[in-house]
């Protein structure tokens, strides 16, 4: 784990083990806001530890905060984390990851019952003392039970590639549904995150109890977990075609909600269903600003009554749609890949929220194998398949010699590949077929073919592949020097993390960005699910920088250019314009950038 990461993980704790012991809610934020900006942060914080000035400069970063960073970094602990932790049963933290545990009830169960790990819940439920805490029904209790099998049998988590199939089928099944007005999906998923923990879909409808009837009924149920007026949950199976399509990865299903809303709280609900929870806290701050309440049902002004507004008959100021009430709060409307409190709303209150890259601009693939390396697909079914998506170039790079086990082509077999991708290019008319390779970055920084090889080539792509688990600085050093090289367009998957699967690279991030902004090369947002490499907080500081940035399905099959949409709203959550994401530009533009370093 590199710096940034571990000092975040002791602020993650502390935020969790101070709302255990009761401490205040402004002491436990202020240490979970301080965790999610070094998370953020793209620069190494170690060497800047000891100076406060800049450490403050950081949004979250107060100078208690400053005072832990640099103590952590000279003694590699934080001695109040370390008191919390005599204080705290390490097990306990995790029974506070159990979906639907809150610190509040968690912090109970310890104080009534002792109970300190998740070994302690289970004996607890088992011998049926939990059900003698307050609030503690039978289906609270079923409900936990649920959530622990859950939880060990899929490991929490699904990765937004599943997750987005599932719930675009269970929207379109929903809205044949008789009596179905509206329903989307909301949730982390709208949003566009790397993972998901469950699908939220909203519907307004004139039959309740048929769309519920019919979400309940749907293949692929494999347990009702709650069936309400308003609200049912269901366990449901991934389906095979999917699982198995990505290899599997499916566990024990993934729980859905649906919620009927009111048709006239639509952009309310969508809004509220959506989150980021911390966006939806700066929204109502703002709301409470201007004299108004925001809630799911609508934003209301404040007219000193007791209870909720819409239950008093107050009609809303703004709620049937979410333009209509972010407009009211005095901002437009703020894309859901950005709503996570990251300065969205003050960028949208000055104007200054950028026009962010969407799927549409995207009209170059440049990252793409063949049958010639580990693809499935010959050079012209692949362009042909590009072409089909509106896209005026596809650069094709197969793997390069040390990449063995993907088939990395030889010299030799190299120039013949070039050869058969020129006659390709010659035959199929409105696509351009690049020669490219995606070469590998040696463990230290050198590149997989010769210069004159890569010369030859109208499109590199390098990416490191091997040696995955070096240090930082050595990881900085291989990929500065791959920047460097000057028949380099763009540094492929630049950490080569798998998505909870592997850590990757953790190079200085901030020195990558300013290297590659200097030498004009494109850092990739690789659009596999798996991978979605740069991640979003890589990809707001390159772009905050200037940097260039190539979002790529990395074909190796058909179905791999669906991929695309996850690369984009990776970039929708950096903040990515289309004027820097190389994919969107022109052809004439893109092919004339290509052309840097080349006579
Ligand atoms: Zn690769
Ligand atoms: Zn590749």
């Amino acid at each position: 784990m590199g710096f940034n990461a571990q000092i975040a993980q002791v602020f993650e704790q502390m935020a969790a083990m101070l709302e255990l012991t009761g401490a205040d809610r402004f002491r436990v934020n202020a240490h979970s806001k301080a965790a999610r900006t070094i998370k953020d942060t793209a620069s190494d914080l170690e060497p800047l530890a000891d100076d406060e000035k800049e450490l403050t400069k950081l949004d979250g970063i107060g100078k208690g905060t400053a005072a832990k960073i640099a103590e952590f970094a000279r003694t590699g602990k934080v001695e109040e984390h370390q008191e919390l932790l005599g204080k705290v049963p390490a097990g306990l933290l995790d029974v506070l990851d159990v979906p639907g545990l809150g610190p509040k009830t968690v912090k109970l169960m310890w104080d009534e019952l002792g109970i300190e790990s998740v070994a302690d819940l289970k004996k607890a439920i088992d011998a049926g003392t939990l059900a003698g805490l307050p609030r503690m029904g039978a289906k609270t209790i079923e409900n936990i039970k649920q959530s622990l099998e859950f939880q060990e049998s899929s490991g929490g988590r699904l990765h937004v590639g599943i997750a987005r199939p599932i719930a675009d089928s269970i929207v379109e099944r929903l809205g044949e549904v008789e009596g179905v007005e509206r329903v989307a999906f909301a949730g982390s998923l709208r949003r566009g995150k790397e993972t998901i923990g469950d699908i939220d879909i909203l519907v307004t409808t004139s039959d309740p109890d048929g769309a519920m009837d019919a979400f309940r009924s749907m293949s692929g149920v494999t347990k009702v977990l709650a069936a309400g007026e308003t609200k049912s949950s269901v366990r449901l199976e991934i389906p095979d075609e999917i699982g198995g399509r990505f290899g599997g990865d499916a566990g024990a299903g993934v729980q859905v909600d649906l919620r009927v809303v009111p048709s006239e709280s639509w952009g309310a609900a969508l809004m509220y269903f959506t989150g980021s929870k911390e966006h939806n806290v700066r929204l109502r701050e703002r709301a409470i600003k201007r004299g108004m309440t925001l809630n799911e049902y609508g934003l209301f002004e404040d007219d000193g009554g007791d209870g909720p507004p819409q239950k008093r008959g107050v009609t809303p100021a703004a709620s049937e749609s979410e333009e209509d009430i972010y407009r009211a709060l005095g901002v437009g409307w703020i894309p859901p890949t950005v709503r996570e409190d990251r300065g969205e709303i003050d960028a949208a209150d000055a104007g200054g929220l950028p026009e962010l890259v969407t799927l549409a601009d995207i009209k170059a693939e440049l990252h793409s194998h063949t049958t010639a390396s580990d693809g499935a697909m010959e050079i012209l079914e692949s362009a042909r398949e590009a072409k089909s998506r509106g896209f005026h170039t596809l650069a094709v790079t197969d793997h390069s010699k040390s990449s063995a086990v993907a088939g990395g082509l030889s010299v030799d077999r190299l120039r013949e590949h070039i050869a058969a991708i020129r006659a390709a290019d010659a035959e199929l008319k409105g696509i351009s077929i690049l020669a490219g390779s995606e070469v590998d970055i040696l463990g230290d920084g050198t590149l997989d073919y010769d210069d004159e090889v890569l010369a030859e080539l109208d499109v590199v792509v390098a990416s490191p592949h091997a040696a995955l688990t070096q240090d930082s600085k050595k990881a900085t050093k291989r990929l500065l020097r791959a920047i460097e090289h000057p028949l380099v367009h763009i540094i492929g998957h630049p950490t080569g993390r798998l998505i909870e699967r592997r850590r990757g690279l953790e190079p200085a991030m901030d020195e990558i960005i300013a290297a590659a902004v200097e030498h004009d090369v494109a850092l990739e947002i690789n659009a596999h699910w798996m991978r979605l490499d740069l991640r979003d907080s890589h990809v707001r500081a390159a772009v905050e920088a200037g940097c260039k940035i190539a979002i790529d399905c990395d074909v190796h099959g058909p179905g791999d250019y669906d991929n695309l949409v996850f690369g984009v709203e990776t970039g929708q959550r950096g903040w990515l314009t289309k004027d820097l994401c190389v994919n969107a530009w022109p052809k004439a533009k893109l092919h004339k950038w290509l052309k840097k370093g080349r006579g």
